[in-house]
């Protein structure tokens, strides 16, 4: 089990086979990977877990369309039997959905080269789930779609999942083969001596700093890879932004693909844990990476435009957006500067001085890029490399003594007393927002930052963490003024005074 935060102390006096800076859904694979095959592991978060990337995705358990369309045909593949395995391995954590791709008069991709591409899709997949839906069908599933020039939709099957939980799961169950792990503990620089490696943390929380001995290294840093890898720069930081909107105003049930008016974009609008969630973005973020990544208010604007044109119904504006999220993909450039949605979105794997880097990839194919870290990192030989790849042995064990939310979020209350006890008592809780924006989403999901249903889990969380009055209003200031100003929605811009 995860169980609390360890001392610092504790984790000094080991001599690691493997330390893994990084703790998003990259890291937690590598952990995973690595304590199954009896190494002992450490890995490290500078922050909270999944506190990256791997909390704000589009929650995409799958082979990904656009890269059929690529031509990559193999990471097509690869992430479809993924996809696969984790819909049997995580069940009411990984769930098959529902997707739509709506048909416009005149507009490409049209039914039959969509059917071709769906076709090879579920094919690569070893299954058959796509269909041609009519316009009628179509409006009957989606009322509010606007209807003018469509001329009907393709359906097929890909699934959701919570980013979050994900990793949350891994690291758990990398936890239950021996892998320890360690939040809020950032590695300021790692140093070679002899065959091993020295490494330097500190404790975000208490300042506190200590030196640790491990005989190999992985970061699995995704955007902030650069920083330690002590080689020259390879990743290209893009931003993408989602929104979360009340369901009420923008109802759908499956999950539907809608081409953006001004650029012709894909974007997403689909159910997610009680809410319609829209995205994404996709642009160069520049700013600083120790800054939480926020969306922009033109970034708003864009997915609201979006909304307001394809469907009919009920106008959205910013008062129907409970929450924002925004997160910065890790890809590796390709150099060219070419258009951000052009970049290839395949992983990498490099090293200098015996530090092996991994960054870019997907969620889906966490398995996969663990597999190739821990081959370079010299942990695993290349023929049991070949053999894993392919190996249909299962990467999870039921959880069999937790409340049922933990191995089937999708569809659990949030709230249930006895997962909350759960959480506070096994996920390294340290602050609120740890609770309110990773281990639950009930600050995303809910109007006001979620105050209103925060307020009746407050004895159990002070009684569980400790925290006197003075400190739960510490932590409540904290928690709303991350959500104001990484969370929250960006007013538009004030028009400018004419003359
Ligand atoms: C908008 C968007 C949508 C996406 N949608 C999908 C999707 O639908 N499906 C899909 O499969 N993939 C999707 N992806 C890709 C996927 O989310 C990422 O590839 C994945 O989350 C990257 O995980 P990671 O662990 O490599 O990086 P991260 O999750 O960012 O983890 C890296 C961690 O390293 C930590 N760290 C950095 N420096 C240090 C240090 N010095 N010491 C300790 N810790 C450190 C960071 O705090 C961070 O938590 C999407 C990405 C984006 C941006």
């Amino acid at each position: 089990m995860l169980g609390q935060r360890r001392s610092l102390a504790a984790v000094e006096q080991e001599e690691w086979d493997l330390i893994v800076i990084g703790g998003g859904i990259t890291g937690a694979g590598v952990l995973l990977e690595a304590a199954r095959r009896g190494h002992r592991v450490l890995l490290l978060e500078q922050t909270d877990f999944a506190w990256g990337t791997s909390s704000r995705s589009s929650k995409m358990v799958h082979g990904g369309l656009r890269y059929i369309a690529q031509g990559d045909i193999r990471l097509t593949r690869h992430s479809l039997l993924e996809r696969e395995r984790l819909i049997r391995e995580l069940p009411g954590l990984v769930e098959r959905a529902t997707y739509l791709f709506p048909l416009r008069k005149g507009v490409f991709p049209g039914r039959w080269p969509m059917k071709a591409v769906l076709w090879l899709y579920d094919f690569l997949a070893g299954i058959r789930d796509h269909r041609y839906l009519s316009r009628e069908q179509v409006l009957q599933r989606v009322p509010d779609l606007k209807g003018d020039d469509l001329t009907g939709a393709m359906s097929y099957t890909d699934a959701l999942t919570d980013d979050c939980r994900l990793v949350m799961r891994t690291l758990l169950e990398g936890c239950r083969h021996g892998g320890w792990v360690r939040n809020y503990t950032r590695v300021e620089s790692t140093s070679r001596d002899g065959d091993r490696f020295r490494v330097q943390v500190k404790d975000r929380e208490s300042g506190e700093t200590a030196t640790l001995n491990t005989h190999r290294v992985i970061s699995a840093t995704g955007a902030w890879a650069d920083r330690l890898s002590g080689s020259d720069p390879r990743v290209r930081p893009l931003r993408g932004s989602h929104l979360f909107v009340d369901p009420a105003k923008l109802p759908v049930k499956d999950c539907l693909t809608v081409m953006h008016p001004d650029d012709g974009r894909p974007v997403f609008v689909f159910p997610w844990e009680g809410v319609t969630c829209v995205g994404t973005t996709d642009l160069d973020h520049p700013q600083d990476m120790d800054i939480e990544a926020a969306a922009s208010h033109q970034e708003v604007d864009y997915l609201l435009k979006l909304v307001n044109t394809q469907f009919t119904e009920h106008p959205v504006s910013r008062e129907d957006i409970y929450s924002t999220i925004a997160g910065v993909r890790p890809v590796i450039a390709s150099g060219k500067g070419v258009d951000p949605s052009k970049e290839r979105r395949d992983h990498a794997v490099w090293g200098d001085n015996g530090v092996v880097t991994v960054s870019g990839g997907k969620l889906t194919t966490f398995r996969l890029i663990a597999l190739d870290a821990l081959l370079a990192a010299g942990l695993l030989d290349e023929t049991t490399h070949r053999r894993e790849q392919k190996s249909d042995a299962p990467g999870f064990t039921p959880i069999t003594d937790a409340p049922r939310a933990v191995e089937s979020f999708m569809q659990a209350d949030q709230t249930e007393p006895a997962f909350i006890q759960w959480i506070l008592e096994q996920e390294a809780v340290v602050h609120l927002d740890d609770l309110m924006l990773r281990r639950t989403r009930l600050g995303l999901l809910n109007p006001a930052a979620g105050m209103a249903v925060l307020e009746p889990m407050k004895a159990a969380i002070q009684a569980q963490l400790q925290w006197d009055d003075q400190r739960w209003d510490q932590e409540v200031r904290r928690y709303l003024d991350i959500h104001q100003r990484y969370y929250g929605v960006p007013a538009a811009e004030p028009r400018k005074a004419c003359g």
